[in-house]
């Protein structure tokens, strides 16, 4: 353990290096563990991502390879790994013969792991055929969430997809959250915001024919109709966040996590998501945040875009008119 009211300035020399060392060992060892936060959520329906403490640029705020839920977009399925979310190369790799949209690379090609694919897998391919071409990315992420729902979550070899909340600050606030919005207790997703009211009326009209189609050809697991469904594609479209991700191409699918989908879009973010070497998702600072500060992430390529595209590419992607002090001044 190491002492944080120790007085660094009464130390010697060796004495603080003992301490920086210790230190880093302990953070270290923390890393290693599944779940690491110096993140947490402010209390209320409105509930914000916010900064434990004041920290500066570089700074990893929330550290997990237990998110909720992700996949790969469409066209990463066949060149990165559907288990650890590496770039598969040249080496060895399985691809499933029955949908073809989940490949495994040498590390994560074991049994379990396709046994456990085998049950997203039928009912991926139990829809007509029509659903199951181009983008499935929507499709693929609700066949996961109900396999894991009725099947349970991946084999803890692998990373990712528990549905389960890992710390019990976070349990505390979804139950009031569920409480308060009348969702399942202990069912995360409940606490999304789905933005109904919000949403364009084609894409209402797409969650609820998807819905309809899909009830007719997979059982939905105890608890989950039509409606429910249709909410949760609302959920996936407001809240997923960019991840998994890497420096070669940016984000490669889809998440929702317990924590980071919590993170409000600002055009000049002081934070950022990013994956590292191990799959774990970080949430990391790229500027100096005062304790209590909130923590904002950037929704769009800020860069490659005018004041105005970003303003309506958020608008048409998230249902949300942008009014961050970078916007008001419209650069
Ligand atoms: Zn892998
Ligand atoms: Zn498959
Ligand atoms: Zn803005």
């Amino acid at each position: 353990m190491v002492d944080e009211g120790v007085k660094e300035e009464t130390l010697s020399k060796s004495q603080k290096k003992r301490l920086a060392k210790a230190r880093a060992k302990a953070r270290a060892k923390e890393l290693n563990g599944r779940v690491w936060a110096k993140a947490k959520l402010s209390v209320g329906r409105e509930s914000r991502l916010v900064s434990k403490d004041k920290v500066g640029k570089g700074a990893v705020l929330w550290a997990t390879n237990e998110y909720y839920l992700s996949i790969l977009y469409s066209n990463f399925c066949s060149t990165y790994c559907g288990s650890c979310y590496r770039e598969l190369g040249a080496s060895p790799r399985w691809v499933c013969k029955a949908c073809g949209c989940f490949s495994l690379c040498q590390k994560c090609d074991r049994e379990e792991a396709k046994r456990w694919h085998e049950h997203e897998c039928k009912l991926f391919c139990g829809v007509p055929r029509g659903m199951r071409q181009g983008d499935t990315d929507y499709l693929r992420f609700v066949c996961r969430f109900f396999s894991i729902c009725t099947h349970g979550p991946p084999p803890t070899c692998l990373p990712g997809s528990r549905l389960t909340s890992p710390t019990k600050e976070l349990d505390e606030i979804f139950k009031l959250r569920c409480q308060e919005g009348g969702g399942r207790a202990g069912q995360f997703l409940d606490c999304l915001a789905t933005n109904k009211e919000l949403q364009s009326e084609d894409f209402r009209s797409w969650c609820s024919n998807f819905a309809q189609l899909f009830k007719q050809h997979v059982e939905f697991p105890k608890g989950y109709e039509v409606g429910d469904l249709c909410d949760l594609l609302m959920r996936i479209r407001t809240n997923g966040l960019g991840f998994p991700c890497d420096d070669k191409h940016g984000t490669l699918g889809w998440s929702l996590d317990l924590y980071a989908s919590f993170l409000d879009h600002s055009c000049s973010p002081n934070c950022e998501v990013v994956m590292d070497d191990g799959g774990k998702l970080l949430v990391r600072t790229l500027s100096d945040v005062p304790a209590g500060g909130q923590l904002l992430i950037t929704y769009v390529d800020v860069k490659s875009r005018t004041p105005q595209e970003r303003k309506d590419h958020l608008f048409d992607l998230y249902r949300f008119r942008c009014s961050c002090e970078r916007c008001k001044r419209g650069e």
